[in-house]
């Protein structure tokens, strides 16, 4: 059977051994991939004419001269911020255009100096002195927002929109999902002056972006022109409508006008034909690009039809080769296509298993899977867990229906089946929040949920799967094997690995994904990391990069699981993060050079406290002072300070703790004298005591009066 299937695989992990540490140091790897390149445009005069006018239009100028007199708040240029000053903000907001032409000069140099011309790509609009200005300009508009407020903080991530490391995109939405978003954006505003002096300086930059897009397409380069005019689109549809004005403006490019589009038939007139589901029993929703039938409510159904057309634009960006051909004209990169996708959505698990149970093996274990035979992808509605699964699917799905190349994949035979999997975990990565009426989108990055599993199984477990026997697994070993799940994990983090790498590794990985799609799977496209021992060292520095590449801070104000095992982290750096992120299921911070500062150091009262349910700190600079704070997490069922100062008066603050299960205290400095507050920890479960003073006798004691900690105990 020619199948392909989603295999839900556990990705929860063993927890930490501490004696089973034998990994050398890795050396913090810095500098690799994180040069910006520079490129050439070249502007005719009247663009210089229109770009020197849209800088300065009088009611910008105006309503930010009210607000810094109104709020008495310094005139520009402001501090930097310590997450933008990276970039290098520029000390002013008008441009001069000697200084244009003067970078453009030293651009052209560098271009001809590193044979780049060929690399350009709309990841290094940063170099270009009128995209700069203009995001200043809009920046500024957005600064009065409040500081800590959910919108403020997605303004921050959109003005950064092509940060190194990850793809990042702005969206349109769905015009009723839009509407109250955009509402609670207004309000943040002053005045309407001052949201339209916003939604002017992104109407500049959207129309700067525009303008690049069209020099990119008559150089040839039509992938950045393309990206570019997504960016241009999703740009526009943050405040879609004029100050004063009722109606919303729509987004005018064909492409963008597709997320939104949709008609619904709440209940089909026919029996459906494949799924033989009897007429008036469900929804079809048709978009421009999907037929999407569906047993869930209208609400979950348009929320996936939206998903859907978005999953798909920003494939069609980063996956450009793959589905291009020569027909493609710009401006409105038409696509020859031949039917909509097909997606069906099933009421619920039951209804799904009960649906699919005769045909396919196994279904009980999946959540959804695409049938390349039936060109369909199927998936049953379990509330925001489904994203998850249409994100992966779809893109199985695009890669078989869209590519512009014949795809003779054999799933089950053929090799390179790490990837077909890899760049589906890799986009499962797809993180998305509200900006303005528009949608902030993030794929990639070190703070990808799935990505923290690979992190976990390399650096701490020190799994790896031999390279050549990886790469050349077919669908049908990868599946069988016992080590299912570390397999998944490396494929994510090895798709991970080139995909937030450098444009040249983005474009090798996407070279080698349509060698194996084509049925020819060419290792030798990977270029120098194809062997084993060279990928390997790669992939590991690349693992301890973590957060201390140039985007360090976590995409969201909240990430479940963040596994930062000897990254070069600083207690700094964590206590820079959204304070969202201090609550969390799991924080791995072992081996890295967080202190005492992170848990006990002076905060403002309105931050709130620390709460993680499993907490690694193992050989860490973190003692006994942080113990009082550690003990107050009111979640907190693992804590690991193996190899840390810890002693006696630290574990006594731990006197009554109600929470805490699992205790890991090798070679900590302690002592009988700490068996009476263990034994007051009421749901202790398992103690790691090796490498300590505790005596035998101690040890006897503990146990005579909790034997049950004696199956999941390692005794002193
Ligand atoms: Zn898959």
């Amino acid at each position: 059977m020619d199948r392909h299937r989603l295999e839900a695989v556990s990705l929860r992990v063993a927890p930490t051994n501490a004696s089973s540490f034998e990994i050398a140091p890795l050396a913090p790897f810095r500098g690799e991939g994180l040069g910006v390149r520079g490129f050439a445009l070249r502007f005719d005069r009247s663009y210089d004419r229109r770009f020197n006018a849209l800088l300065c239009p009088k009611s910008i100028n105006k309503s930010l001269d009210r607000r810094h007199a109104t709020r008495g708040s310094p005139p520009h240029p402001p501090a930097p911020s310590p997450r933008s000053g990276a970039r290098g903000r520029k000390a002013h907001l008008l441009p001069k255009l000697h200084r244009g032409r003067l970078v453009l000069l030293i651009l052209i140099i560098q271009c001809l100096a590193c044979h780049s011309v060929n690399a350009q790509s709309s990841e290094d609009i940063y170099s270009n002195e009128y995209v700069r200005s203009a995001l200043e300009v809009a920046r500024e508009c957005a600064k009065p927002l409040s500081k800590n407020s959910e919108v403020a903080d997605a303004f921050e991530l959109l003005f950064e929109f092509n940060p190194q490391h990850r793809h990042r995109f702005v969206l349109p939405r769905h015009p009723n999902a839009a509407r109250a978003n955009f509402e609670q954006m207004a309000k943040l505003f002053e005045s309407k002056d001052s949201l339209e002096a916003f939604r002017q300086s992104l109407e500049k930059l959207a129309q700067t972006l525009d303008q690049l897009a069209i020099t990119k397409e008559s150089n040839q380069d039509l992938e950045s022109g393309y990206r570019l005019r997504w960016q241009a689109a999703g740009l526009r549809s943050i405040v879609p409508v004029a100050a004063g004005r009722k109606e919303p403006a729509k987004p005018t490019w064909t492409e963008a006008t597709a997320i939104g589009t949709m008609k619904l038939t709440p209940k089909a007139f026919v029996n459906h034909p494949k799924t033989r589901w009897p007429a008036g029993s469900y929804s079809v929703v048709l978009t421009p690009n999907f037929e999407i039938v569906s047993q869930a409510g209208t609400r979950p159904t348009e929320e996936v039809a939206e998903l859907c057309e978005q999953v798909f634009a920003i494939w069609k960006q980063i996956f450009f080769s793959v589905w291009v051909d020569h027909r493609t004209s710009t401006p409105e990169y038409a696509r020859s296509q031949d039917s909509k996708f097909s997606v069906t959505l099933f009421r619920d698990k039951a209804a799904y298993e009960k649906a699919l149970k005769p045909t396919e093996r196994n279904i009980g274990i999946s959540t959804g899977f695409y049938d390349p035979n039936r060109k369909m992808a199927l998936f049953y509605w379990d509330g925001q867990k489904t994203m998850e699964t249409v994100v992966h699917e779809l893109v199985h799905q695009f890669f078989f229906e869209a590519s512009s190349q014949d795809v003779a994949l054999d799933t089950d035979n053929g090799p390179g089946f790490w990837i077909i999997e890899g760049i589906a975990l890799y986009m499962e990565s797809m993180s998305t929040r509200a900006c303005g009426a528009g949608i902030l989108a993030d794929i990639g990055g070190w703070d990808a949920p799935r990505f923290q599993a690979g992190r976990y199984r390399r650096l701490n477990d020190q799994f790896w799967g031999q390279w050549d026997e990886f790469r050349s697994a077919t669908g049908t070993r990868f599946r069988r094997g016992k080590d299912i799940a570390v397999w998944y994990s490396q494929a994510c983090g090895l798709a991970h690995l080139w995909m937030d790498g450098t444009p040249e590794q983005r474009r090798a990985l996407v070279k080698y994904v349509q060698s194996v799609y084509a049925g020819k799977e060419e290792a030798a496209l990977l270029g120098e990391m194809n062997a084993d021992e060279r990928l390997r060292t790669a992939y590991d520095r690349f693992l301890v990069l973590g957060p201390t590449a140039v985007a360090t801070r976590p995409f969201y104000a909240i990430r479940k699981e963040a596994v930062l095992t000897r990254c070069d982290v600083t207690t700094k750096q964590l206590l820079e993060w959204p304070i969202g992120f201090r609550s969390s299921t799991w924080l791995e911070l072992s081996f890295t050079q967080v202190d005492d500062e992170l848990f006990v150091g002076e905060r403002d009262p309105i931050e709130p406290p620390w709460n993680v349910r499993r907490l690694v700190l193992e050989s860490t600079n973190v003692t006994d002072r942080s113990l009082e704070t550690l003990s107050q997490m009111k979640d907190l069922q693992e804590l690991d300070v193996s190899n840390c100062k810890v002693t006696d008066s630290g574990i006594a603050m731990l006197r009554g703790n109600k929470s805490i299960k699992t205790l890991w205290l090798t070679n900590c400095d302690i002592s009988d004298a700490s068996i009476d507050v263990f034994l007051t920890i009421s749901q202790l479960e398992s103690i790691h005591l090796k490498g300590t003073k505790i005596s035998p006798d101690g040890w006897e004691r503990l146990l005579d009066a909790r034997p049950r900690l004696k199956s999941k105990s390692e005794r002193p």
